[in-house]
């Protein structure tokens, strides 16, 4: 199974990913995380990320797309969670045809929903003790606005392809799981 969870900053989605990767067995892939130990390794594609995730922008297309093809194809066999890629169409187009030249497919887009207001409070809660720099009250906003601007439009594109599942996300962690869960049974 390859699935994919998406949502604005702070709506749960490394939570949620987590708790399904377990559930099914999956591999997690949060490209976030993943970009943040190429930091800290030093490596050419962390030295590239770093400015634009300090100024809560995106990464270059083609950066991640470098990176997730070949962690997708030394991965093509496995059931897999993606968090975080794609988040823009363009990532979207070239994670099709990476998944297409490996004669796999995604089974379905979980969207989690919710208010704007809600989640830049819990953003910035979690900022007090995440120790992430990208945690603060302006760049908060600024991945707010970045994901309304380029990554929203992933809403339609996987609605248009029949896989997309749109999930409240507000509510507590174990709500969201059987809304999720229940949502997977009846696509399935
Ligand atoms: P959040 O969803 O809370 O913004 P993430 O850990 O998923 O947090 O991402 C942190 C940062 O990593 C993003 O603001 C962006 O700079 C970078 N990033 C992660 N995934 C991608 C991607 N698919 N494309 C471009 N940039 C990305």
């Amino acid at each position: 199974m390859k699935l994919l969870i998406m949502g604005p900053p702070g709506a749960g989605k490394g939570t949620q990913a987590k708790i399904l990767s377990s559930k099914f067995n999956l591999i997690h892939l949060s490209t976030g995380d993943i970009l943040r130990s190429e930091i800290s390794k030093g490596s050419s594609t962390g030295i590239e990320a770093q400015s634009y995730m300090n100024a809560g922008n995106l990464v270059p297309d083609k950066v991640l797309l470098a990176m997730m093809e070949t962690t997708l194809k030394n991965l093509n066999d496995k059931g897999l969670i993606l968090d975080g890629f794609p988040r823009t169409i363009p990532q979207a187009e070239g994670l099709n045809t990476i998944l297409k030249n490996n004669s796999q497919e995604l089974d379905a887009v979980i969207s989690l929903t919710a208010d704007e207001n809600e989640l830049v409070e819990r953003l910035i809660k979690r900022g007090h003790d995440s120790g992430r720099s990208d945690d603060t009250p302006e760049i908060i906003k600024q991945r707010q606005e970045v994901y309304w601007k380029q990554t929203s439009p992933l809403v339609d594109y996987y609605i248009d392809k029949n896989i997309l599942i749109e999930i409240d996300g507000i509510g507590s962690i174990n709500e969201i799981k059987n809304r999720i869960l229940e949502s997977l049974n009846s696509h399935a």
